[in-house]
């Protein structure tokens, strides 16, 4: 490729849906430059030996209330559809989770639970979504007593093992997705479109990025080619100025050089078993909340359904982000709390000096997107960048 008009750092979705729109829709050149030895970042899977499409970064379940983000998507693949369903393992029980009136049923005697039940849609409605630590307020004793059971058997343990913390010191947004359910939907989301990609995320993926206007170098570690220089607010690339818009999806903290420190991420551990079971556990995913110390553990004949005599199922350790260390150097999850969130603001404030960055995505905004947040996200910023172009 000659010199590219637009630089894009990262493969994941929002770097794809840059990548594919600005080659698609304004005839842009684009370069994607990517760290790893493939593309769809933290999407990516693969289908093992025995046919079985495996998540290689952790289950993915694709869900969306946006229908743009949906029809989108849909020019690049076809669809399986899945809903999510999953089971908390409380009190030696395999439980519905999201909490809803059917779990309350599983862990109640049935007087008991239908007083509390009637009781719950009285406060809250039919239907209403209540975040844990908004029912750990309620006045009601009844509801009180409820709220201390969902806390310390579903969520204290979980949260305390997924980020190092408690539920009260990290965001409230974190808890609040997984909320108690007035109803008896056990599914573990509600939006409108709830599918997975027919022939995978990695395939889907391929035929955005199959477009003659885009070069994909893998393995690239971008922050080793890319220099920002902050007395100018020129942008080097290789070494010589770059003209065009640099896209990066990436750390911002890498990108800068670790100037105002290390932003802090948790990682994870995936320990993939092959089992000489047809089936290992009653849905895709079964949480454990408290005793083990892996979060969940996820078998995927339930997502894309195959024939085998056998099952591959993945658990989950979470561990401290560690950028020196290979074992747990992928940044899954930004680490909400205030002060991160107010040294993530000090990054931000560095980008402004560069008219052509754009940053985007969980990584670079350091939030808590879904895939469809980070296609919705990224379709909103080619438009944005289309009609500066006008
Ligand atoms: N959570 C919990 N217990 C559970 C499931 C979730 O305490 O059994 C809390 C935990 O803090 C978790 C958050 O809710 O990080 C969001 O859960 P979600 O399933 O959305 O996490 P993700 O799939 O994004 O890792």
């Amino acid at each position: 490729m000659k010199q590219p008009d637009i630089i894009v750092v990262g493969s994941g979705f929002s770097g794809a849906v840059m990548a594919e729109r600005l080659a698609s829709q304004s005839n842009k050149r684009v370069l994607i430059l990517e760290q790893r030895a493939h593309i769809g970042g933290n999407c990516y899977d693969y289908k093992n030996a025995d046919g079985i499409l495996i998540h290689q970064y952790g289950p993915h379940l694709f869900h969306t209330n946006k229908q743009h983000v949906w029809e989108y998507l849909s020019q690049f693949t076809q669809w399986h559809p899945y809903e999510h369903e999953v089971l908390s393992s409380v009190e030696g029980k395999l439980v519905p989770l999201p909490f809803n009136l059917n779990t309350l049923d599983a862990l109640y005697p049935q007087e008991q639970a239908n007083e509390i039940s009637k009781l719950l849609i009285s406060h809250f409605g039919e239907g209403a979504k209540v975040p844990i630590l908004e029912l750990k307020q309620s006045e009601e004793h009844l509801l009180r007593e409820l709220s201390a059971l969902v806390y310390d058997k579903f969520f204290v343990n979980y949260t305390v093992k997924q980020w190092g913390c408690k539920p009260e010191d990290i965001s409230p947004e974190v808890t609040a997705r997984v909320p108690v359910v007035i109803s008896r939907d056990n599914r573990y989301f509600n939006d409108p479109y709830q599918a997975i990609p027919a022939q995978g995320y990695a395939a889907l993926f391929e035929r955005m990025l199959a477009h003659e206007n885009i070069e994909v170098q893998l393995n690239c570690d971008a922050t080793k080619r890319i220099a920002l220089d902050s007395a100018s607010g020129n942008i080097l690339f290789d070494g010589a100025v770059f003209h065009g818009k640099l896209v990066f999806t990436g750390m911002l903290d890498a990108l800068f050089g670790y100037i105002h420190g290390d932003l802090p991420y948790r990682s994870l551990r995936f320990d993939y078993e092959h089992v000489n079971v047809p089936f290992y556990q009653p849905a895709t995913t079964v949480n454990y909340p408290n005793h083990e110390a892996y979060t969940r553990i996820t078998e995927f004949k339930h997502i894309l359904p195959v024939e085998t005599p056998n099952t591959v199922i993945v658990k989950e350790y979470p561990q401290q982000f560690d950028r020196f260390d290979d074992n747990c150097n992928i940044p899954y999850y930004p680490v909400f709390n205030e002060a991160n969130i107010t040294a993530h603001g000090a990054y931000i404030a560095c980008t402004q000096g560069f008219k052509q960055l754009v940053v985007l995505g969980r990584l670079a905004d350091y939030k808590y997107y879904n895939m469809d947040d980070a296609v919705n996200n990224a379709l909103a910023c080619y438009q944005k960048l289309a009609s500066l172009d006008d």
